[in-house]
């Protein structure tokens, strides 16, 4: 049995992801979602002379020191009025445009007005062009703002809005399947016998997705540990769905039938074990069209610990977003751990006044142990080459 390494895992499970296919929404249902489309400036930004300040416009050169009489009000949203030569001034508001031969703003707090005209408080001499955000200074009509690959947040949305983007091609939503697997599992709301236990990884997993940063659709269902079933019921999993999670039924108990049957309706299996703890039985496979299949053991520690470290990034990948890298920080207390194995650690992390991150250790009894997790916000990965991690070793982490 050849046992990966956690980071040639990690890099035969990104040589297979492929981008989804794209579709085209209303800009306003965009957020989160991952842009297919160079989003360019329509016109220039801003597209006029903008007034920034309500006040004065005047013209700087023909200004003598003298009292500027108002030829009336610039509004915002009204074409550009006409400014006289000589000591004359419009009152302006923000947003509107800069009168034609205006070149000047003076907010209301700096000058006083008497009959109609309007005197510059000595003590705030004005620049000339000052408070005027010129046409084209910000962007140019063409200049690409929003590349493909963009994640659609509040901002990017505004920028399709004033571009008038009412509609904008993005990824698909990653469609995404858990399941469970195993006759000891009943639902939350029955009373389990003594010889079964609730299902808990579906929705440790369901949240996790939830908890992805970008939208997914999700379905559970759960597997008996009967290989007809399995068999019958696989096909359908595999073709309505771009990710498939299993959750148990993986390792080398004799009822344990999804590597075997999964081969059998049609996918791929890219790899088996890997050389860490907890999740050495862990499974990775594809099928033709492209749907990602990833069979994680059923401890719940497991579980958990193998979506974090290789899946969460998964769905990025598929929607064309690049994989998060993790934050490194340092162990806060010795560690030993002999097996030639990687370690997935539970941790609780503090951040130091100074912004380090620093590790204490949060024991749990085993992959099993899905209450002792509660203590730990993350793990980190300690390399399977050694044995003994001295206090300040570095690591890195993956919160949960
Ligand atoms: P398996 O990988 O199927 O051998 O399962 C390993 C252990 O994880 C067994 O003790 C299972 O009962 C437990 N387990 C499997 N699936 C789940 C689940 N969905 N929720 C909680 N525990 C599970
Ligand atoms: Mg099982």
């Amino acid at each position: 049995m050849d046992l990966l390494l956690p980071s040639d895992a990690e890099k035969i499970i990104e040589s297979h992801i492929v981008l989804l296919d794209s579709e085209t929404v209303a800009f306003d249902q965009a957020y989160g979602r991952t842009l297919r489309e160079p989003v360019l400036a329509d016109r220039d930004f801003p597209p006029y002379d903008r007034v920034m300040m309500d006040g004065i416009a005047m013209n700087m050169a023909s200004w003598k020191g003298e009292a500027m009489q108002s030829l009336g009000v610039q509004r915002a949203g009204v074409d550009a009025m006409d400014l006289r030569e000589g000591a004359f001034c419009f009152e302006v508001m923000t947003g509107a445009v800069l009168p034609f031969g205006a070149d000047t703003v003076v907010p209301i707090e700096q000058v006083t007005e008497s009959g109609g005209s309007f005197s510059l408080v000595e003590s705030n001499f004005p620049t000339e062009g000052q408070f005027v955000h010129r046409q084209g200074s910000d962007q140019k009509a063409g200049d690409l703002l929003l590349a493909e690959g963009t994640l659609l947040g509040g901002k990017e949305i505004a920028v399709l809005a004033t571009c008038g983007y009412a509609e904008v091609s993005v990824s698909q939503i990653p469609r995404i399947i858990i399941l469970s697997t195993g006759d000891e599992l009943v639902e939350v709301n029955e009373t389990p016998s003594p010889f079964q236990i609730r299902k808990s990884n579906v929705y440790a997993l369901e949240t996790a997705c939830k908890n992805l940063g970008i939208p997914v659709s999700i379905r559970l269902d759960h597997l008996p540990d009967d290989q007809a079933t399995i068999a019958c019921r696989l096909a359908n999993v595999l073709n309505e769905s771009d990710l498939v999670l299993f959750s148990g039924g993986i390792s080398k108990g004799k009822y344990d039938f999804l590597q075997e049957l999964l081969v059998d309706a049609g996918a791929t299996k890219h790899f088996q074990w890997v050389k860490q703890r907890p999740g050495k039985p862990l499974w990775f496979g594809t099928t033709k069209t492209g749907t990602v299949i990833f069979a994680l053991p059923g401890n719940p520690n497991s579980t958990l610990t193998c979506f974090y470290r290789y899946v969460s990034d998964v769905t990025r990948t598929m929607a064309g977003l690049g994989k998060r890298i993790p934050e490194s920080g340092q162990l806060a207390e010795s560690v030993k751990f002999n097996p030639p194995l990687s370690l997935f650690l539970p941790v609780r992390s503090r951040r130091s006044p100074e912004g380090s991150l620093h590790f204490d250790p949060v024991a749990t009894q085993n992959s099993g142990d899905l209450a002792g997790l509660i203590a730990s916000d993350g793990f980190i990965e300690l390399p399977a080459e050694q044995n003994e991690f001295s206090v300040g070793f570095s690591a890195p982490f993956y919160p949960w």
